[in-house]
């Protein structure tokens, strides 16, 4: 990169990511056409779905289910709204469903109820007679989104002229981004991580160099070296519209942990002062929260950890306790729904579904079973071959780990 800076470009997924909030407390289900309203920018889809009621929507997808069997294996990330979550064979975070795409190889079609980054990680894993489906193509992520595959190579290239004579530096790329970027991981001695092995793949990067660029969560990888004793003094956070980053070549140097600037626009909303309300209101309250939270929300809160965490942490806790979670709604709800005995509420009283999550409409899903049915595959996620098998290097250093 010669100039020293670049235009800042706001991804359009971290400007919808307000269209569906709510004061309510219950996400009503729509015809996508009313859904459309809010002005979002989605995949276009066959008219007939716009108008579908989503009884109809409903009765439609389970005939056509019931139809293509075993050859479709429908798998739902735990984000995904109740009238799409229903129909998954599969539930899981992110770590999870890459382990049922590596060891699920029976169906035909697997239909991702997730997005986009997940699909394609689903492609590199799953067999080669399998094809991915992701209902929405537009479904993708707004911290993927915040580190365009340009923008990691320029990094990476401005890294190594400045740290290959000092020892190199480890990439860690969460499961949020590209596969291009998780195949810069594969051929550069690095790792894939999720929040459920976060802290084990610092461990195994720690074992093999002195540094770690990590990426595009810049919040998970700050909670994640504080863990591990790393103080805030030995990280930086790169800006990938300045040249290095906005660093002089001896901050690079004598830096620990590199953090790529990227945040997740769900995990974010959440503050301290929603902590603290949550207290004055339920004195007996346990606040737990993901570590894609702000470091000083991770630090107030009792417990932290992965979605699977969560889910378990609540489950596991006796009747009659009070939990604030601080997560997607959608999980929230749920959580509540499934665990009667217990006051599960989310930290912020402002109902926000993740909106890339959000684009998973029963229509998308309805419309790509109905295409199977017809022997149509539409919405394929397909990744290159060279970037595939470079990606699958770094996938593989991550499954091996301990979750
Ligand atoms: S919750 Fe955040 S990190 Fe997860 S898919 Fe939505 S925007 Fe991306």
């Amino acid at each position: 990169m010669t100039s020293d800076t670049k235009t800042m470009i706001l991804p359009i997924t971290e400007i919808e990511q307000a269209a569906f909030c709510q004061t309510d407390d219950d996400l009503q289900a729509k015809t996508l056409e009313e859904e459309f309203q809010a002005g979002v920018r989605w995949q276009k889809i066959p008219i007939e779905y716009l108008k579908c009621s989503p009884e109809d929507l409903e009765s439609r997808i389970s005939d056509s289910k019931e139809a293509l069997g075993e050859n479709v294996l429908i798998l739902g990330h735990h984000y995904q709204r109740e009238e799409v979550i229903k129909f998954a064979d599969l539930r899981g975070d992110s770590f999870k469903l890459s382990q049922f795409a590596a060891t699920q190889n029976k169906a035909e079609h697997i239909v991702f109820c997730g997005v986009h980054f997940m699909a394609e990680t689903a492609d590199v894993l799953s067999g080669p007679h399998q094809k991915v489906i992701l209902p929405n193509i537009t479904a993708g992520c707004s911290m993927a989104d915040m580190a365009s595959t340009d923008d990691v190579l320029d990094c990476w290239e401005e890294l190594e002229s400045v740290l290959s004579s000092v020892g190199g530096v480890i990439p860690i790329t969460y499961m949020n981004s590209t596969a291009a970027i998780k195949a810069l991981c594969g051929r550069n001695g690095g790792i894939v991580c999720t929040s459920s092995n976060a802290s084990a793949s610092f461990e195994w990067a720690f074992k093999r160099g002195q540094r770690v660029l990590f990426l595009p969560d810049q919040h998970l990888g700050r909670n994640t070296a504080h863990k591990l004793g790393i103080g805030n003094d030995e990280m930086l956070v790169w800006n990938p519209y300045k040249y290095l980053g906005g660093h002089t070549e001896q901050a690079l140097r004598d830096a620990k942990v590199i953090l790529w600037q990227g945040h997740c626009s769900v995990h974010t909303r959440f503050s301290t002062s929603q902590i603290e309300d949550a207290r004055a209101k339920h004195p007996d309250v346990t606040v737990v929260v993901h570590p894609e939270c702000t470091r000083d929300v991770v630090e107030l809160a009792d417990l932290n950890g992965s979605t699977e965490y969560i889910i378990k942490v609540v489950k596991e806790a006796p009747s009659d306790t009070t939990w604030a979670v601080g997560t997607e709604i959608s999980l929230v709800n749920r959580l509540s729904k499934e665990n009667p005995d217990k006051t599960i509420f989310c930290l912020d009283s402002v109902v926000c579904p993740c909106s890339t999550m959000y684009r998973i409409h029963p229509a998308y899903l309805a419309w790509v079973l109905d295409g199977l049915k017809e022997g149509v595959v539409v919405n394929q996620v397909k990744v290159d071959d060279k970037t595939s098998i470079e990606a699958q290097v770094a996938l593989d250093r991550m499954l091996s780990l301990a979750g």
